[in-house]
Parts: structure tokens; C-alpha cells; sequence
């Protein structure tokens, strides 16, 4: 440990260095650094950098209190003269001209005595000319990162400076254009990396015969933001060939074919037919460590969905990632080019979006890996927006495909991503719609978006029922969630799998309070009286967090297949309306079932007749007395207590709502529910220890009795039995909607209501059903049938 760490080890952090987060993350100031929780925190004020810049700190103040500012001397006085004149007073520990012009001085003396000598002479003078001569202001320290050398990024726009610019635009047209001017890169950046890249194709040519360096991503896909990381792909398709024919044709080389097999080539080591990717990637770090010159910080990452080695380049401070299996990532990054070169609106909104996400913490995943949306995620979700209005700002991109020629047709990895190469070939769009209305449309739209219930297809340029796409083939492989936002090509990936619940309601959140103030004259006009205006406002962080939004609509439309149901002839039997009194209520027991056995609630049919009356109704009877209680306040149709039914708990079967008997009148159902634990969350790391290390067959993901056994694990987690009084109230009603039957489908609507003051509670709970209730009624209803 060297002596300024030592030191700075008895050094205190202050309290003014840290800040609080929302979500528990800490930020030091001093440092610069963000963490995401306490021990994390911990870790930092532990660590080196911490410490040394406490020192420094320390070290720097102390100075400040033995040195003087000194101006006044006649230009091109020399450091030592200075030093000279003041040796008169005591010791004079440095001098440090200012470097631009020469102007002033600090000099910094041995002690504090010295100090107030110097300052206790009323007139200093140098050269016949009068010094000014006064104690230091005291500065609060400030670290700047050391700036790299070479470095072609450009100075971090402060959120300050963002605002000074963006507020003098004329409009939010001009503001969202200016965006890209201040977030895209500079030439000098973009010189830079064409250079890395040469750099790096011209080393790896040497190791891998044959092979190219391509970059993709945002370096070339035209979302280009100043300092983002350099996403390369190795392809090594010739080398392969090359090695191969090497291999079975031994002697020396053909003279067009590189010499893959001499003694020195690394090729020896490896063959790259049978080698797996990380074997491969282990060998490009290599690589990249031994002869790429300026790179460090060099690692594998075998088991990212993408595997891929990580670098640093030295210089320029520049991250990047090579791949070598990602080729359907060129060809997405040659797509989003495109969209960029057919509608000059493209690039604006998305830099507009990605800031907006990045402020509002829902994209960006800054802790690495992590739940919130990736920037090609969202990317993705700008351009299917654009796909949707009327007319269409950007074709589909099966309509691509069908205008593309023959020579453009291109498979990769078995899917097909055809379309054209040429911008120029295409007709503009007929749309004329401004940034500003598109922006506020954006957020409306996905305010009241019903992401869990949905997937969103570039390829069609529609939201896809998930019923349908269950049945498809590719739907099967689709990994779905609350947040279904299918890949324009691979379409068994769902490109926004990893975002969870609450990142998506968030979202949702944030789109409202985005979209209410792009309601607001302080969105639409330019302040008059230099107040902030337009994006500023939508840029500032947490906006949305603090607005429950209390009148929220808590629907959840339920399309089901029919094919789920008994194998009758559907297509006929979609005109009876006993049949579809049938599916109704099998659905209505289902939903019943899920709540009640699955997720743990209390839930009761509501009627208006009292429970002995109901009682007192011959079996087989009981749907003609049954009514639609008004989804009013909790209870309100609800004659059985809570307490009462906690009392019936010895008899299990006689508090079981009887939906598989009743025939509801009309057709809506309307249950009273309560729920006692927080089932939703954790579920996947319960069901991963129930499951075992080798789930086995029956319990594959989804079995509901899995499902039930991690609630019942969640609430014995929390203490196990009935609280006193349950987390919160609800109701529920479902209604068979106008457009019910259609075809092979029939839709339900599901509308919650959480008891009054309870619908901060109830949101976070009704997210998790947007995703589960679906899916899981749908399951019930394959079993039953
Ligand atoms: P930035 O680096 O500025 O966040 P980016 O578009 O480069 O933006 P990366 O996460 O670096 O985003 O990904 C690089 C590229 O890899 C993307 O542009 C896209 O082509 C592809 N890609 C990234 N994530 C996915 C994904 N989930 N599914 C499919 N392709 C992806
Ligand atoms: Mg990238």
C-alpha cells in the first residue's frame, strides 16, 4: 500500500458526499460513482479510489490554507521570481502560474504562519509594479476524471447545459432535431473508431486467415450517442474454410489462400470446425492481449445469450464487445439503418425516447444485466410506433420484404431478413404528422398499452393476441412475460424477455405522466419568460414516481382460444349462445380457481341474496338466483364477512366459489376478493428451489400446481396463516365482450377494482396478473378439457 493510500485510510467520508437514491442506490460525490445498495456502498468507501480521493481532498484543503493569489505582476514574470520575492516572508513550498495567459499566480508557502505574514504586509510590489496579493477562496473540491489522451469523446453534457440548449430552441420540433446534434458523435469520434476497427481487422487478419472485423450496434446503426461502447463481430467463416481445406489438402498453401497451418499460426492450436464459442472467444482474448496494442481489461463472458469477449481501448477510454455468432445483429443493425434512411423523423424520436427512458431509470441497466429495457429494445418499440400510424411513418417489415428483390433475399440462422438495401427505392411516407405530436402520441399510446397481454410484431406491425401467437410455432419458443416485444427477424425472441414486472408498470407509469405533460402549454410553446420548457421538463428524473395513478383503469382483456375448450365443432357452435354460456362460465370457474387456489385469495362470488338464501337454493338452481353485483367498493355485493369465512375454514369445499354450477345471468360475474401476501413477488426464485436442480418433467415451467406451491412457499415466507387483515380488498368482474366470439377466439374482459384508498397497493399486484391470470386460465382450461 503506497503512503497517500495509508494516509488517506484515517480520512472520514463526509455525509455531504453521499446522496440517496430512489431504490435504495447511493451516489458519492466525491468520486462520482453510483452504487446500488448499502453493502455496495460499503465496498466503494472501503476501496482505493475512495480513499485516495479523500486524501487528495484533505491534502488539497490544507494547501489552500497556506497559499495566496497573486496577480498584478507584469506579464512573462517567471515562477522563480515570484518564489524569490516571497522567500522573504518564510518558506515557499511552490508556484503555480495560470497557464493560458500568465496573469496570476498561487503560491503556496510552508505554513500558516507564513501566510499571515505575507497577508499582514499591506503593499506588495514586484518590479515596480503593485501586486495584489489575497488568501485563496476556499473552492469545494471537485474530481475530475482524468481526461484520456487522445480521447475523441466528447465533454459529458451536463443535464445543465442540455437544458441551456434545448431551451433556446424555437420549438420542440427543433428541440428534438438539436438532440441528435448534441448526442451524436463528433467526426473526430467517429475517425476514431474506424481507425480502432482498421486497427483491430488488420491484427486478427494475421491470426485468422480470412477473417473480417464488422462492427454493429449503435456505432453504425444510426443511434450513434457520443462515448457508447463498440459492438464488433468477428466472422470467421472464411478462416473455417480455410483451415478446413488446409487440413485435407496438407502441403503448402494455394498462393490466394492465407497459411492457416505453419508452425506459428495460432490455428494450429485450435480447430475451429469442432471448437465451441468460449473455446473460440478464449482464444480471441488472447489475442487482443498479447497483440492488440492500447487495449486492456480483456474478459471473457461465455454465458451471456451472446457470448462475447469484452476490451477497454487504453486511449480513448472506449468499451467494446466482440462477438463471433451474432450475425443476426448485423443484419437488425443494417435494418435500423434503414429506418433511419427513410424518414428523417426517426433519429430524433428515438435520441428523444432512449434520454427520456435513460432519466426516468428505465432503460440502460446501469448495474450490468438487470430488468430494465436495452436501448435496441427500444429502439425497436419507436419504430413499431412509427409502423402504426396512419398512414404509416414506416412500412412493416413484411412489407419490406415484399419489396425487396431477388438478389436481396437473405436467411440468417433460418430466418428471413429480406429487405431492400436502398432507402431510395422506397416511397416517402404519406404521414405529416410533426415531432412534437408524435412524441406526445408515443407516450399516450403506451401509457395504456396492454403489454402483458400482447406481442408486438415489427414483422406485422400490429400487437399480436397471445393466444395466437401461443398456438404458432415460433410462439412456443417465445419467452413471454410482462413486456413482449418480438425481434423483427428471429421471431422466436422476444427482445424485451428480461424486463420485469415492475420495470413495465413503471414504464407504463411514466408514459402517463409523460403524456399528461405533453398535454401542458409547458410542453407545446416556448417560455416566454426564459422558464424551462418542452423536453427539459420530460428529461427530469422521477416525474412519474410520485403520481399513483389512483383512477387508473385495472382491466385485463383475457383472449382465449376455443381449441382450449371440449372439442366441439366451434365454428358452429359460436352462434348458440348456451355454448357460449358454457365457455363463460367454465372460464369464470377458471379464473375463480387461479385466484383462489393458485395465488392464495379470498375470493367469493358477490350477490345480493344473503349466503342462507343461496344456501336454500336447490343445487342446479343457484344460477338463477345469482345476480351481477355492481363492481362497486369492496363488499359491497358481499354479504359473508371475512371473518366469517375464516370461521368456515374447517370446511373447505363450502366457501369454494361455485362457478362450475352456476350459469351467470346476463353475462358478467362479479367476485369480492382479498389478498393476504405478496405472492407476485419472487416467484421465480421460489420456483427455482422448488423445482430442485432437475425439474422434473410434470413440473416443467408453468404447472399450476407449481404455480400453487410457490404461493403457499411465499406465504410461509411471510409467516404462513392469515394476517389479521389482508394486504388489500378488492373486486373483480368479468364480462364477455361485445366482440367476443370472433372466429376461434372468444375475449373477456376482466375489471378490477381495488377497494377505495387501496390502489397504490393493489397496482403492483395487478401488473403480475396482467402477465399470470392469462396464461394461467388458459392452462386451467387445456387441463380441465
Ligand atoms: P447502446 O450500445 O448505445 O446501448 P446498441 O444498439 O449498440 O446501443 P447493444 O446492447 O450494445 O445496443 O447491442 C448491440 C446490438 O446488438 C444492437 O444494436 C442489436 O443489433 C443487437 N442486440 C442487442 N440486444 C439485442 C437483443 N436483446 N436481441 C437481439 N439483438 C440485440
Ligand atoms: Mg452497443
Amino acid at each position: 500500500m503506497d503512503m497517500e493510500v495509508e494516509e488517506a485510510g484515517m480520512a472520514e467520508p463526509t455525509l455531504d458526499d453521499l446522496e440517496s437514491l430512489p431504490r435504495g442506490g447511493f451516489r458519492c460525490r466525491l468520486c462520482h460513482v453510483t452504487v446500488a445498495n448499502k453493502p455496495s456502498l460499503d465496498d466503494h468507501l472501503r476501496g482505493k479510489k475512495h480513499q485516495r480521493l479523500e486524501s487528495l481532498r484533505s491534502i488539497r484543503q490544507d494547501q489552500e490554507l497556506r497559499s495566496v493569489f497573486v496577480s498584478g505582476f507584469p506579464k512573462g514574470t517567471p515562477a522563480s521570481e515570484l518564489s524569490d520575492y516571497f522567500e522573504a516572508y518564510g518558506e515557499v513550498v511552490n508556484v503555480v502560474m495560470d497557464k493560458d495567459k500568465g496573469v496570476y499566480a498561487i503560491v503556496e508557502l510552508q505554513d500558516r504562519e507564513v501566510l499571515e505574514k505575507v497577508l499582514a504586509q499591506p503593499q506588495h510590489s514586484l518590479g515596480g509594479q503593485k501586486l495584489r496579493v489575497k488568501p485563496r477562496e476556499k473552492k469545494d473540491f471537485k474530481y475530475t476524471p482524468p481526461r484520456k489522451q487522445g480521447s475523441a469523446k466528447r465533454e459529458q453534457l451536463s443535464p445543465e447545459k442540455l437544458a441551456q440548449e434545448l431551451c433556446q430552441a424555437d420549438d420542440v420540433d427543433a428541440q428534438m432535431t438539436r438532440m441528435v446534434q448534441l448526442f451524436e458523435f463528433s467526426e473526430g469520434e467517429r475517425r476514431l473508431r474506424d481507425l480502432l476497427v482498421t486497427l483491430f481487422q488488420e491484427v486478427f487478419l494475421e491470426f485468422f486467415p480470412g477473417s473480417a472485423i464488422l462492427p454493429f450496434g449503435s456505432s453504425v446503426n444510426g443511434f450513434d450517442v457520443s462515448g457508447c461502447d463498440l459492438d464488433l463481430f468477428l466472422e470467421l467463416e472464411k478462416t473455417k474454410k480455410f483451415q478446413a481445406s488446409a487440413k485435407s489438402a496438407p502441403g503448402p498453401p494455394a498462393e490466394d489462400e492465407p497459411d492457416s497451418h505453419s508452425e506459428d499460426s495460432i490455428l494450429s492450436d485450435i480447430d475451429l470446425a469442432s471448437a465451441t464459442v468460449p473455446e473460440v472467444l478464449e482464444l480471441v482474448a488472447t489475442v487482443l492481449r498479447k497483440c492488440v496494442p492500447g487495449v486492456h481489461h480483456v474478459q471473457v463472458v461465455p454465458n451471456a445469450r451472446r457470448p462475447v469477449v469484452k476490451f477497454c481501448h487504453k486511449d480513448s477510454g472506449l468499451r467494446g464487445d466482440i462477438s463471433i455468432d451474432n450475425k443476426l445483429a448485423l443484419r437488425n443493425t443494417r435494418f435500423l439503418q434503414l429506418c433511419t434512411e427513410i424518414d428523417e423523423r426517426v433519429r430524433p424520436l428515438v435520441y428523444v425516447v432512449r434520454h427520456w427512458a435513460k432519466q426516468q431509470a428505465l432503460a440502460g441497466n446501469p448495474f450490468g444485466g438487470g430488468p430494465l429495457l436495452n436501448n435496441y429494445a427500444l429502439t425497436l418499440l419507436v419504430l413499431f410506433f412509427l409502423q402504426t400510424r396512419s398512414p404509416p411513418v414506416l412500412p412493416t417489415v413484411a412489407r419490406l420484404k415484399e419489396l425487396s428483390e431477388d438478389e436481396e433475399q437473405t436467411v440468417v440462422e433460418g430466418w428471413d431478413c429480406s429487405f431492400p438495401k436502398d432507402s431510395t427505392q422506397l416511397e416517402p411516407s404519406g404521414n405529416k404528422e410533426n415531432l412534437c405530436a408524435l412524441l406526445a402520441d408515443f407516450f399516450r399510446i403506451f401509457g395504456d398499452y396492454d403489454f402483458p397481454g400482447c406481442l408486438i410484431s415489427l414483422q406485422e406491425g400490429q400487437p399480436l393476441p397471445l393466444p395466437s401467437v401461443l398456438q404458432s410455432e415460433v410462439g412456443s419458443k417465445l419467452k413471454l412475460g410482462p413486456f413482449n416485444l418480438q425481434d423483427p427477424f428471429e421471431l422466436s425472441h422476444n427482445v424485451a424477455a428480461n424486463v420485469n414486472e415492475k420495470t413495465a408498470l413503471r414504464f407504463q407509469r411514466c408514459c402517463q405522466a409523460a403524456s399528461k405533460y405533453c398535454r401542458s402549454l409547458q410542453y407545446q410553446r416556448k417560455s416566454s419568460k426564459g422558464k424551462i420548457w418542452g423536453l427539459v421538463r420530460l428529461f427530469q428524473p422521477g416525474t412519474a414516481e410520485a403520481e399513483v395513478p389512483v383512477a387508473a383503469e385495472f382491466v385485463i382483456n383475457l383472449p382465449l382460444t376455443l381449441a382450449v375448450l371440449p372439442a366441439e365443432t366451434h365454428e358452429l357452435l359460436c352462434q348458440a349462445r348456451d355454448f357460449q354460456l358454457r365457455c363463460f362460465q367454465k372460464v369464470c370457474a377458471g379464473i375463480a380457481f387461479i385466484l383462489q387456489d393458485v395465488l392464495k385469495c379470498s375470493c367469493l362470488e358477490a350477490q345480493q341474496g344473503s349466503e342462507e338464501e343461496r344456501q336454500a337454493v336447490p343445487e342446479g338452481k343457484q344460477g338463477e338466483q345469482q345476480t351481477e353485483a355492481k363492481a362497486g367498493p369492496l363488499s359491497a355485493g358481499c354479504k359473508r364477512s371475512l371473518d366469517e369465512e375464516e370461521a368456515d375454514s374447517s370446511s373447505p369445499s363450502s366457501k369454494r366459489p361455485r362457478t362450475d354450477t352456476l350459469v351467470p345471468e346476463g353475462e358478467s360475474m362479479t367476485w369480492d376478493c382479498a389478498t393476504w401476501h405478496k405472492v407476485w413477488l419472487g416467484r421465480r426464485r421460489v420456483r427455482r428451489q422448488l423445482r430442485g436442480p432437475q425439474p422434473d418433467q410434470q413440473q416443467a415451467a408453468g404447472s399450476l400446481e407449481l404455480e400453487a406451491k410457490v404461493s403457499e412457499a411465499i406465504s410461509q415466507q411471510e409467516g404462513g396463516g392469515k394476517p389479521a387483515d389482508p394486504l388489500f380488498h378488492f373486486s373483480v368482474c368479468a364480462r364477455v365482450r361485445a366482440d367476443a366470439f370472433v372466429k376461434q377466439d372468444m375475449r373477456i374482459s376482466l375489471c378490477f377494482e381495488p377497494a377505495p384508498e387501496q390502489a397504490a397497493a393493489f397496482q403492483e399486484f395487478f401488473h403480475f396478473l396482467q402477465g399470470f391470470l392469462p396464461r394461467a386460465v388458459e392452462q386451467h382450461l387445456a387441463r380441465e378439457a
